[in-house]
């Protein structure tokens, strides 16, 4: 099979807490698999172009999400013929603020987003920062680290990722975090997120398979301390 192609969307000005992790975590996981990866970095000003097997995108800060946002239009298209066509995805916080319709600063205006996900985020005074478990009924308890004021709002049909059970999630109030839309996630969760949640990393690598060879069996890999750190992370305070 040929290397699987990873795209990794502006790693220079968008990975916050620990964002690169999920890179490596993919890469090691899908070699542990028997998979061969190719990375490839696009930031600002690059040319984008070709086919990839799975996104990542992290996050950043509001200031630093404006140069990205206007790019990220010249790859609309581009990105969106990707994950239409069933490519997973991940989106990180700011990433998840981009791939959503706009973003609402409160110092720096409106950044549009490209509309892969239906939702809309709009700065609010409240810091929602620290560590979040939330549960969704496939993959289970996922665990991870928040740190936004942005307030994401889901569109009426959207799905979330998970049902917050500590911490504030998308926005708070609403007990939802993130969004799964085809293929792809938008979280609010660092971390990084993907070492201690391996039933996520399984799930972007069996989608990035997918059409290469959907017959490809993953191989039965030992969590046994990917799971207990994410046990341990259950247990930490608020
Ligand atoms: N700047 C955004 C916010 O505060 C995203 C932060 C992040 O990526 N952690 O809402």
């Amino acid at each position: 099979m040929r290397a699987l192609r990873i795209l990794h969307l502006y790693p220079d000005r968008m990975s916050i807490y620990g964002d690169i992790g999920n890179i490596i975590c993919l890469q090691k996981r899908m070699q542990w698999h028997g998979l061969q990866t190719e990375y490839i970095a696009n930031t600002v000003n690059e040319k984008l172009q070709g086919k990839f097997d799975l996104i990542f995108m992290g996050g950043g800060q509001d200031r630093g999400q404006i140069p990205v946002g206007n790019d990220l239009q010249t790859k609309k298209m581009l990105i969106k013929d990707h994950i239409e066509s069933g490519v997973p995805a991940l989106t990180v916080c700011g990433g998840y603020q981009l791939f959503g319709k706009y973003f609402l600063t409160k110092d720096s205006g409106k950044i549009e987003g490209i509309s892969v996900f239906d939702v809309v985020t709009k700065a609010t005074e409240v810091r929602m920062i620290g560590n979040v478990v939330c549960v969704n009924d496939e993959f289970g308890t996922i665990v991870g680290f928040e740190n936004h004021s942005g307030a994401t709002t889901l569109g009426e049909d959207a799905q979330p990722l998970a049902r917050v059970t500590q911490g504030s999630g998308n926005d708070g109030t609403s007990g939802f975090e993130g969004i799964i839309y085809k293929n792809a996630i938008g979280t609010y969760l660092h971390g990084p997120l993907l070492p201690k949640n391996p039933m996520l990393t399984d799930f972007l690598i069996t989608q990035s398979i997918q059409k290469i060879d959907s017959n490809f069996e993953l191989k039965k890999i030992d969590d046994d301390i990917a799971m207990q750190a994410n046990a341990f992370a259950q247990k930490l305070p608020r």
